[in-house]
């Protein structure tokens, strides 16, 4: 595995590939890398001949400059993890290597990003459209490889590859889980023992909703059931538990009308922000 600081060696490394007709795929990471990250690798790995992964923690798409901070770091780590899972290269650049001026574009993503996500994290998709963008440009993969985890964050990317014509397949890894439920993050390294405890309840409430959902029962109803099961923990605080499209994250009063249809939710232990999703036919 080679690990890669410039956008020069990059090009250099992954034009190699490219003139041996070899198809790239590309996993991009803000690190602190778990199984679900993982995942994303062995997907990549069986659909493509060469594997970039990038790590890289965003500035511009926090807009909490404490959550920034404290982002966790595990570089050694997670350089040694992927060179076991048999990735090529790993792109790791350096603040400057890709803001070499601050970008004073800003994209509109319309409706989606008026809501949950983007209703509360202000900024948030624009950081991410400009880094995707960036990375997309450097890189140049076939494929690109993306969580579910991160549901709203997927419609972002995937209209800001139909709209600037980006020529890479977006492709969609579902959510990896702990045995308890809890969709793995980065951000659970933060949690103490005792959040990490109260922590699953997140992935209860949503398929608790799935389960009331699909039996027929009024959303608004089970959405109070939800918000009384977080009054019980009060170490617990639910930010937003909606009912959306995963096509344009239309809110939605029923499962009437649309089959892409999923629960998002963010939640606070602490000063920590989990989200979570689960769709409701799959
Ligand atoms: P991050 O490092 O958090 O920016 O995530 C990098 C990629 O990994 C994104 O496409 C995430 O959606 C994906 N990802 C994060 N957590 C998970 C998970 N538990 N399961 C599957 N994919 C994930």
């Amino acid at each position: 595995m080679k690990l890669l600081r410039t956008k020069q060696e990059v090009h250099h490394h992954l034009g190699i590939s490219r003139i041996n007709n070899t198809t790239i795929g590309f996993v991009p990471t803000m690190g602190a890398l778990h199984d679900g990250h993982l995942d994303l690798v062995k997907k990549a790995k069986e659909n493509s001949d060469v594997i970039i992964v990038s790590i890289f923690v965003n500035p511009t798409q926090f807009n909490n400059q404490k959550d920034f901070e404290n982002y966790p770091k595990t570089l050694n780590k997670d350089l040694d993890l992927l060179d076991k899972t048999g990735v090529d290269f790993v792109f790791v650049p350096s603040n400057q290597e890709i803001y070499s001026s601050v970008p004073s574009l800003v994209i509109d993503f319309g409706s989606i990003d008026k809501v949950l996500e983007g209703a509360f994290r202000p900024g948030h998709f624009n950081g991410v459209g400009i880094v995707v963008s960036k990375l997309l440009n450097i890189v140049k993969p076939h494929k690109t490889f993306f969580g579910q985890k991160d549901l709203q964050q997927v419609a972002i990317i995937k209209l800001l590859v139909e709209d600037l014509s980006f020529d890479t397949e977006i492709v969609i890894i579902p959510t990896v889980r702990e045995e308890d439920g809890l969709a793995m993050s980065s951000r659970n390294l933060r949690l103490d023992p005792e959040q990490r405890k109260i922590a699953p309840l997140i992935y209860k409430a949503l398929t608790f909703a799935k389960d009331e959902l699909l039996a027929g029962h009024n959303w608004f109803e089970i959405r109070q059931k939800v918000s009384v099961m977080y009054v019980h923990e009060p170490h617990l605080r639910l930010e937003y538990f909606e009912l959306i499209s995963s096509d344009n994250f239309e809110l939605q009063e029923s499962l009437k009308g649309t089959t892409n249809i999923a629960i998002c939710t963010a939640a606070y232990l602490g000063e920590i922000r989990l989200i979570d999703n689960i769709s409701i036919f799959d």
